[in-house]
């Protein structure tokens, strides 16, 4: 089917074109596909022919994600997650070695740790902040490097270009999660496949998981072959969702982008906040990495407690209505979740005096997700300080 190109990456791309025709591409669900006849059945290339290797539906999205992304292919999975371990699985193999960012996404190091080493493959976790140093930690057997820019609790802007070109010729995965693909675009600087846990702003509703692996021309065969082998596959009607998720991506990314950007300069100027971590503030220390390589922001950031004492901090989430306290980001919903970044760190350390809260900026209004925190703060700040921070 004709389908519609757009240049935004997120209205128009995957659209039917042909004829008198919905707005939107049809769910095609299924598993058997029906072939007409033997030379059918027996062809070379088949564009459809069997449900796991997906529809209609399917290629659809992957084309609005390689609009976005600027891929060469795109290969969808069941979960963020699963996107960046189907990723790292492409490139390693028994008695190679990788390189993982220390401020990585913590279910990530969980996979080189529990699954990778188990397969002989070994992860040397690197200072984020490493950028050309990073040509001292390549060897031979290097076969592939993680990066995470900003990390998605304490928003390290990580020097990309810097990485690729130490990485020489080892492929670079980045987990794009963080700009949407909108703001940053990694396989532009020769990163070689550009992951995002779509779960978060493509999907934007928190109502479905998916990833997606935005892969450059090199990547592509390798990535593609290893998902089929594997037999990752998502849902038509996830897809579908996502689809319809990603037409409004951009102008939602946007009031994502402001208003995070209010509830960060508010924060800022909080004696109850020791700092705040927000890749587009001035204060931020790579703030300079962040202007020179993303055009812009999201919602998420985070901001570190000037007290750290339990009674406090609970007492500061119990009483946030608007915010709500749990795991993803990228909905209309805001967010705000105490974090533990020191504890899933082996190349650097993190240090915070008071505890880190990880903040996720909705489509709620502004003023009222202010005036939620600052009941929040005045609710905290009845209660006296206890312990050592
Ligand atoms: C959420 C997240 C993932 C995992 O995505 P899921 O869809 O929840 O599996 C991966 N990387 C980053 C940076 C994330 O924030």
């Amino acid at each position: 089917m004709a389908r519609m190109k757009g240049p935004t990456g997120d209205s128009h791309e995957g659209r039917p074109t042909d004829g008198v025709r919905l707005v939107n591409p049809d769910i095609a669900r299924g598993s058997t596909v029906l072939f007409p006849d033997y030379a059918a059945f027996t062809a070379k290339t088949r564009p459809f022919s069997y449900g796991r290797g997906g529809t209609s539906t399917h290629d659809a999205l992957a084309e609005s994600v390689a609009a976005l992304e600027e891929a060469d292919h795109v290969v969808l999975a069941p979960s963020g997650l699963c996107a960046v371990t189907l990723a790292l699985m492409s490139f390693a193999e028994a008695g190679s070695h990788i390189l993982v960012t220390d401020s990585a996404y913590d279910p990530t190091r969980s996979f080189c740790d529990g699954v990778l080493r188990r397969m002989g493959v070994e992860t040397t976790y690197y200072d984020p902040l490493i950028g050309g140093g990073l040509a001292e930690l390549v060897r031979p057997e290097t076969r592939a490097v993680l990066a995470e820019s900003p990390g998605s609790l304490t928003f390290e802007v990580q020097d990309l270009p810097a990485i690729i070109a130490a990485a020489g010729e080892v492929p670079v995965i980045v987990d794009n999660t963080w700009s949407a693909g909108v703001h940053f675009k990694p396989l532009r600087m020769g990163a070689a496949v550009s992951v995002q846990a779509a779960t978060k702003y493509l999907g934007g509703h928190s109502d479905l998981l998916m990833g997606t692996l935005a892969c450059s021309a090199g990547a592509a065969r390798l990535v593609e072959r290893t998902a089929r082998l594997i037999g990752i596959s998502v849902a038509a009607s996830d897809a579908a969702l996502m689809h319809r998720g990603m037409r409004t991506l951009h102008r939602r990314l946007a009031v994502h982008e402001a208003t995070g950007l209010a509830l960060a300069r508010w924060l800022e100027g909080r004696e109850e906040i020791a700092r705040v971590l927000h890749p587009a503030l001035p204060s931020h220390p790579q703030h300079g990495v962040w202007a020179r390589d993303f055009t812009g922001a999201s919602g998420l950031f985070a901001a570190e407690l000037a007290r750290g004492d339990e009674a406090y901090i609970a007492a500061f989430c119990d009483a946030l209505r608007l915010f709500g306290m749990g795991y993803s980001w990228g909905g209309y919903e805001s967010l705000c979740i105490p974090t533990w970044p020191e504890r899933n760190r082996t190349a650097t350390q993190w240090k915070a005096k008071g505890r880190m809260l990880r903040l996720h900026a909705g489509l709620e209004d502004e003023e009222d997700l202010i005036a939620d925190l600052d009941a929040a703060f005045a609710r905290a700040n009845a209660v006296p300080p206890q312990g050592k921070p």
